[in-house]
């Protein structure tokens, strides 16, 4: 396996082009999926030395662009002041244990588009968007519509996550997440990413195969159990070694609940 280094996003670009070239950002999945014999790239192409994909950047608004090298770590100890980036904040928290958090990345973990993983729900709750880079250009996309399938992004091959755009949230808005694992460190059951104002934009992982957003107009704790069964309905959650179908159908309301009554206490 050949291993390559770049320094920009332009030689990132053409080492790319090799066939069966792979992004490595913090290795924190792929290394993984490399020992079990899951991937075999013959290319990596490290990112770490690649400056512009690092650094958080205050937008003039409160919102926030975050480098796709950004850590698990280092988001979560932002000083986060308008609900989308607090809401990424409170994600980046529960993601793993500090070993994983000081590795990992949000580039990659969006990239590898785990179901049960912690920011694509917080993402699509945030309304942020994804910026990504090619030999073709920079394009923008939702994070709706970024989340395709299981492990599945709109990714195409030679284009690199570069960065994360994060809107402040409407004014006088909060931002809760609410996780439910086996034990600290692992991946979510069921989570939900809520930011509620007089409105709620809230999103739940782990019951499908991509997040899934909703908007709630009543805030009343029965409104919300009765939305929560609705979307656990409607939901098509996975039977694993962590839980069964029926189980996570069962827990997302009261989560959904408790995620919009953390960002909002009283309706
Ligand atoms: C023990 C353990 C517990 C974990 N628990 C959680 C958890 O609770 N919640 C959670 O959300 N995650 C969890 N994770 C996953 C963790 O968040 C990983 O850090 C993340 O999934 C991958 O990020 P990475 O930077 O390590 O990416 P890598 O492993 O380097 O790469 C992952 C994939 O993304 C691609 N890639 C990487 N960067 C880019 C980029 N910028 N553009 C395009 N493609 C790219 C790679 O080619 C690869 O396919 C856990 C991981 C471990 C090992």
């Amino acid at each position: 396996m050949d291993y390559v280094a770049p320094t920009t996003l332009e030689e990132a670009y053409r080492a790319l082009e090799a066939e069966d070239a792979r992004c490595l950002a913090g290795g924190q999945s792929l290394v993984a999926m490399m020992n079990l014999g899951l991937a075999s790239p013959a290319r990596l192409v490290g990112l770490r030395r690649i400056e512009p994909l690092r650094g958080v950047a205050r937008r003039p608004d409160g919102g926030l662009r975050i480098g796709a090298m950004t850590t698990h770590a280092e988001l979560a100890a932002l000083e986060a002041g308008a609900a989308g980036p607090a809401l990424l904040a409170q994600a980046a928290r529960v993601v793993a244990y500090p070993a994983v958090r000081a590795w990992g990345t949000i580039g990659g973990s969006i990239a590898h588009a785990d179901p049960a993983a912690d920011y694509p729900v917080a993402l699509l709750a945030a309304g942020a968007s994804i910026e990504i880079g090619s030999a073709r250009g920079v394009r923008q996309l939702a994070a709706r519509d970024f989340f395709r399938g299981f492990f599945e992004t709109a990714l195409a091959p030679g284009e690199i996550v570069t960065a994360v755009h994060v809107p402040p949230g409407p004014a006088g808005a909060r931002a809760a997440y609410e996780k439910l694992s086996l034990v600290a460190g692992d991946f979510a059951i069921v989570s939900v990413a809520a930011i509620a104002g007089p409105a709620a934009q809230v999103a739940v992982g782990g019951c499908g195969p991509t997040p899934i957003l909703s908007a709630l107009a009543d805030l009343g704790d029965d409104a919300l159990l009765e939305a929560g069964r609705s979307i656990a309905a409607a939901s098509d959650p996975p039977s694993d070694h962590r839980a069964s179908a029926a189980y996570r159908r069962r827990v997302l309301p009261e989560l959904l609940r408790r995620a919009v009554r953390g960002a909002h206490p009283r309706p």
